[in-house]
């Protein structure tokens, strides 16, 4: 039996890995279901039971060098853990490394954004979410699950993210948004164009060199990724966001999985999560090795 502690595969020592991978067991801004606290050790433990051998790139992910970093301290505020994820995302990128940062509540997810050097390519985020989370502040926390693109935007600027996927809005974040101009690709809108058509509209919107993907698994439809803190119906498939990861590989600076909640499932988004960051190691390879 393989130590269920680590990501599979993640046998890399720091310096001489090429992806980094770590997790943020922080859920204290959900605002329904919680348990996303529990995600980073569900999504290790399911990674195990996959080949290492990739079926579509041919790409041995045991070959991949990957290293993983462990957990962030559990308990403490949401500024604690904005720090500690920041001080730990920090090096990963200054060495010219992908971190793969495993949540956790949403709200794990603009401090790895944040931590991206200034002096880097310019970065692009492509944030896949149910939800626009644009709020610019909630129940008195602006680092709320519930803001987080927003605070991704004020990294990036308005230009630089497209949320993807988004079905769940409130009419205060449309008013906010109608100054601010984020750009949003609706769930409806990439079940009536394709995802061919969806994914190619956003990334023609995201000129930077470079991208950062931020999952939100309730941007899948509930039916493949129930285990979560706020389903919502009318979402994407497991084969979009494939999709959507295999399209921005080439150019992938960085990406998170964030809100499993294992308390909400048999296992089914934990292993989808798992296989989604085997997804983007295998196309990341498949790109350095064709380049
Ligand atoms: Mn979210
Ligand atoms: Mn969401």
């Amino acid at each position: 039996m393989p130590r269920l502690t680590s990501f599979t595969d993640a046998s890399a020592s720091f310096a001489e890995s090429d992806f980094v991978i770590l997790g943020v067991p922080f859920d204290r801004t959900t605002s329904f279901r919680p348990g996303a606290r529990f995600g980073p050790d569900a999504i290790r433990q399911h990674s195990w039971h996959y080949e290492s051998y990739d079926l579509e790139t041919g790409i041995d992910l045991a070959e991949a060098r990957v290293h993983d970093l462990g957990n962030t301290e559990e308990f403490g505020s949401s500024e604690e853990m904005v720090r500690s994820v920041r001080d730990e995302l920090r090096p990963i990128y200054k060495e010219g490394k992908i971190p793969i940062v495993l949540g956790g509540d949403h709200a794990c997810a603009p401090p790895s954004v944040e931590a991206y050097p200034e002096d880097a390519p310019s970065l692009g985020v492509l944030y896949l979410d149910a939800h626009l989370d644009f709020r610019g502040s909630y129940l008195g926390d602006a680092r709320s699950h519930a803001c987080s693109s927003r605070r991704m935007l004020e990294k990036v600027g308005a230009r630089n993210i497209v949320v993807f996927g988004v079905r769940s809005v409130s009419r205060e974040e449309m008013d906010d948004n109608r100054s601010l101009g984020m750009s949003f690709v609706t769930s409806h809108e990439i079940a009536r164009d394709g995802i061919q058509a969806s994914v190619q509209r956003a990334l023609n919107m995201l000129k930077t060199e470079r991208l950062y993907i931020s999952l939100d698994i309730d941007a899948i439809d509930p039916a493949y990724a129930g285990g979560t803190g706020t389903p919502e119906p009318f979402g994407l498939t497991p084969r979009d966001v494939k999709f959507v990861i295999d399209q921005a590989a080439p150019r992938l600076a960085g990406l998170d999985i964030m809100e499993v909640s294992p308390l909400f499932e048999h296992g089914n988004t934990s292993a989808l999560a798992a296989r989604l960051v085997r997804e983007a190691i295998a196309r990341v390879q498949l790109s350095r090795r064709s380049r």
